[in-house]
Formats: structure tokens, C-alpha cells, sequence
């Protein structure tokens, strides 16, 4: 089963991602630790990506795209892969098709997870940190037992400035433009899945193994 995971900042990408690689045995390929991988391995293209990262660059598409293609080559993925923060663009998803046929293999499902964005900035911007021994909060989904009091040590509370409702929707806006094109291309193609995230943790996955399990069958 070859996957893209969608969703915006606080949708719960991450924790559906390790969900679907526990059940489905599936590696999960983020961006990050891919150029990690690649960079640590000294390989040409990720000595090339460390050339533009460590110059304050952005590695250009075709070593991104470079390194996607060695990454999805290796026999982990031969039943399949989850793939999460490529592609962040059109040209980028156009790529990762014909790398895909290439290899005689398509997409089975761009599962996006779907949080309208006031939901968003309210998981968003209800963490707070205690200043004393780092411990963090959620006003909404994790209180402390005292407004403002760590229930650990009794440190004060703070929000942090980048869950900030400024800095929080400015994040977003960027994301929600940058996503849409993306989700445009894939409803197109007809691999788009939108799955209801702002559902309990344990029912979006559901959502997500019933929309697998018709894979596996
Ligand atoms: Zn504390």
C-alpha cells in the first residue's frame, strides 16, 4: 500500500502516521528523516543536500526528489510505504508519479486528515509550559488541577510566543495555501481520502484502517 498523509499543523498527523506503520508494518518516510538518513550516509545526493542546508539554503527539487527515489528504492517499501511531508508541491507530487511509474507502482491513497481551522487554533494555542520544569498543558484537553499552576511543581504557567493566536494563524494561512493545490491535484487524480480528524485520536484511526483493510483484502 503506498501512501501520502496529509493535514495541517495540529490535525494529529503524527500520531495516525504511527498507527498506520504499527498495523500495517509499513515504513513511515518523513522529509526529515530522509535528507537525515541520506546526509549521514554520505551518499551524493545527501552530501549535495548538506552543501545547500548548511550554506542556509533550501535543497532544490531535484535533490529532494533525488533522494525520495533511493529512499522509496529500498526493499522496505516493496509492500508499501507511508509518506509524509513530500510532496509540499504540485511540481514536487508530479515527480513523485513518475518516480512511482517508474517502478510500475501508483498511489493507493492520499489520506488527508481533515480539521476545520477554528478546531486548529484551539488545540493550537491552549498548550502551556511550565516555566519552571518544562512540563506542558492543554487548557482544553490536558488542564492543570489550578489554572496557570504546574501540577508538578507548582511553576507558573506560561504560552509560549509561537502558540500565540497571531503566530498560530499566520502558520496556518501559509499551510492552508500552500496544501490546497496539492489536494486539488490528488482529488483529480482520484486518490484523495478525507478522514475526519476532529474526532477522537482512536476513531479517526478506524476511519483510516476501515479505508485500508480494502486494500489488504
Ligand atoms: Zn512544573
Amino acid at each position: 500500500m503506498d501512501l501520502v498523509l496529509m493535514g495541517l499543523p495540529g490535525a494529529g498527523k503524527g500520531t495516525q502516521a504511527e498507527k498506520i506503520v504499527e498495523k500495517y508494518g509499513i515504513p513511515h518516510i518523513s522529509t526529515g528523516d530522509m535528507f537525515r538518513a541520506a546526509i549521514k550516509g554520505e551518499t551524493p545526493l545527501g552530501k549535495k543536500a548538506k552543501e545547500y542546508i548548511d550554506a542556509g539554503n533550501l535543497v532544490p527539487d531535484e535533490v529532494t526528489i533525488g533522494i525520495v527515489r533511493e529512499r522509496l528504492g529500498k526493499d522496505d517499501c516493496k509492500e508499501g510505504f507511508l509518506l509524509d511531508g513530500f510532496p509540499r508541491t504540485v511540481a514536487q507530487a508530479e515527480e513523485l508519479e513518475n518516480i512511482l511509474s517508474e517502478m510500475n507502482r501508483t498511489i493507493d491513497y492520499v489520506i488527508n486528515i481533515n480539521v476545520d481551522r477554528n478546531k486548529l487554533m484551539e488545540r493550537l494555542t491552549g498548550r502551556r509550559v511550565c516555566r519552571n520544569c518544562g512540563a506542558t498543558y492543554h487548557v482544553v484537553f490536558n488542564p492543570p488541577k489550578e489554572e496557570g499552576v504546574c501540577d508538578k511543581c507548582g511553576g507558573e504557567l506560561y504560552q509560549r510566543e509561537d502558540d500565540n493566536e497571531k503566530t498560530v494563524g499566520t502558520r496556518l494561512e501559509v499551510n492552508i495555501k500552500q496544501q490546497q493545490p496539492l489536494l486539488d491535484f490528488y482529488e483529480e487524480k482520484g486518490y484523495l481520502q478525507n478522514i475526519s480528524g476532529d474526532q477522537d485520536i482512536n476513531d479517526v484511526f478506524k476511519d483510516i484502517d476501515r479505508l485500508l483493510g480494502g486494500l489488504t483484502k
